[in-house]
């Protein structure tokens, strides 16, 4: 077993996704709040596949904190996965979204929202996908 890596920081200059979150590599970001961003991943599972990201570098999902008080709590999280769901449910003609957490590939919090193989659309369409992503998620 390797040593527990609990670092948080506000910022992690090798971290891609903190990259993602500064706006010093481009994404397709499709919500964002005090605690959190979400974009679509590059290589998506099924259209609109999305990952949830808190802003501040925590190394998994289970270090952002319990206390709800804070704009990244893990209540907050999944209430930003839940908007992120319901936004694809009404784009891409399924109720079946998935949510999923392991954490290997990249060292930063990161939460896979994305609609089951039951969906319709182009996976490859970020453009498209985003827009409608971004204006479906503001209607709720
Ligand atoms: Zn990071």
């Amino acid at each position: 077993m390797t040593s527990m890596e609990t670092h948080t920081t506000s910022h992690n200059e090798n971290c891609i996704f903190c990259k993602i979150v500064a706006r010093e590599i481009p994404a397709h970001i499709v919500y964002e709040d005090a605690g959190f961003i979400a974009f679509l991943d590059i290589h998506p599972q099924t259209p609109g596949h999305v990952q949830v990201i808190p802003k501040k570098h925590y190394r998994w999902v289970w270090d952002v904190p319990s206390d709800t008080s804070e704009p990244d709590s893990i209540g907050a999280y999944f209430a930003v996965a839940q908007k992120i769901a319901h936004a694809q449910r009404a784009i891409f003609n399924t109720e079946w979204i998935l949510s999923k957490t392991v954490g290997d590939e990249v060292h930063h919090a990161h939460l896979w929202v994305f609609p089951s193989n039951t969906a319709t659309g182009d996976k490859m369409d970020f453009a498209g996908n985003a827009e409608k992503l971004r204006a479906a998620i503001t209607t709720q």
